[in-house]
Formats: structure tokens, sequence, C-alpha cells
């Protein structure tokens, strides 16, 4: 999806990350796998609501979508970009689960007129009872994973506390966001250096 979202705005509606190019990326980020337990970022219905109204300039108009198809979607995405991240092959569930989420909903072309001449739009068949925002996801997590060039840009976080992923459009980038943990690793090396500075003080 070419409309962009903000890391600035995703935070101004109280979540730590997102606004990757891709929705799929955001979904995967709503989940903290570092902890113990797992920190769900969108485990209540208010949360979930707000980060849906967040996404929806980036999908396909419609109802959200269910928190359990929710849940199961965000977990094979994010055991995909995962195993690729750890040069392991994904769980065969997973890869069924996003395939079979993508083909809930199938699309086709359809112009409209307009003001300024004729517009190609894409409409979603929500007939067949998927839904459409979540089928968009889908598609998102199989274009990534099956495009060797941009899946090169996957990374995870470089602080090792953090499990966020994102696209690394610049090449340089190492920190999922740069005032929380880009932040957070500039002090905790000073700090480092500080503690070794004072080890060898006499
Ligand atoms: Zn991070």
């Amino acid at each position: 999806m070419s409309i962009s979202l903000s890391l600035k705005e995703v935070q101004a509606a109280g979540f730590p990350m997102g606004g990757e190019p891709l929705v799929a990326l955001d979904l995967a980020d709503t989940v903290m796998t570092v902890g113990d337990p797992p920190v769900d970022l969108i485990d209540t219905p208010s949360a979930q609501a707000a980060w849906w109204k967040l996404q929806a300039r980036r999908l396909p108009p419609g109802p959200p979508p269910d928190p359990t198809s929710v849940r199961r979607l965000r977990g094979a995405v994010r055991e995909a970009f995962d195993a690729h991240l750890e040069g392991r092959t994904a769980s065969p569930t997973a890869l069924e689960d996003i395939n079979a989420t993508a083909a809930a909903v199938p699309t086709s072309p359809r112009l409209t007129a307009t003001d300024g001449g004729l517009r190609e739009e894409t409409r979603w068949h929500t007939e067949y009872g998927g839904n459409a925002a979540l089928a968009a996801v889908a598609g998102e997590a199989v274009a990534l994973l099956g495009d060797p060039g941009r899946l090169k840009r996957l990374r995870r976080c470089g602080n090792p506390d953090c499990s966020m992923l994102f696209l690394a459009e610049n090449p340089r980038r190492k920190w999922c966001t740069g005032n929380i943990c880009g932040n957070r690793m500039r002090v905790a090396r000073h700090y480092g250096r500080t503690r070794s500075q004072d080890a060898v003080a006499p």
C-alpha cells in the first residue's frame, strides 16, 4: 500500500512501534515476544479498535476483523518472519494460515468514472465471508516473503531486549525506533563506558 502512516501517529495512539511500510509488519509488532509471557499490545477490545482505526487508511474498507482471526494471522506472520530471520523453514501451519487468510477475500480490478477521468480500483469480494482488511494484511506478508530482494531488508531490532521487526529501507537502520530502542542503547553504551572507566580507576 502506498499510503503511509508515521511512527509519530502510531505512538500518539499509544503504541510503541509501527508505521512500517507494511501493515503486516506493524501487526507482527503488536506482540513483544522477548518477555515471558509475551506482551500482547492489542489484547483488549479498545486496543484492537484503536489499532485497526490507525491502520484503516492503508486497508480496504470494511468492519474490523474478529480478534481470534487477528491473533491467528499475527502468530503465522510472526512465525514466517522470525523463521526467515533465524534461517530456518517456517512451519507449514503458519504458511497455510497466511495463504488461507489471503485467499479468503478474492479481488478484481474495477474501473470507476471520476471527474478526473477513469480510475482503477480494487474490488474486495467479501461476499464469500472473509475480512478484507485481514486478507490485505495476509497478502502483504505473501508479497514480502515471496520477494527475496525486499525480504533482505527485514530485520529485528538491534536491542537484544526488543523483538520488534522492521524493513530497513535505509540499510544503516539498526533500531525499531530511534526514540525508544536507539536511545536506550545509546544510554546503555554510555553507562557501559562510564562503568568500565570506574572499574579501572584507582
Ligand atoms: Zn527495538
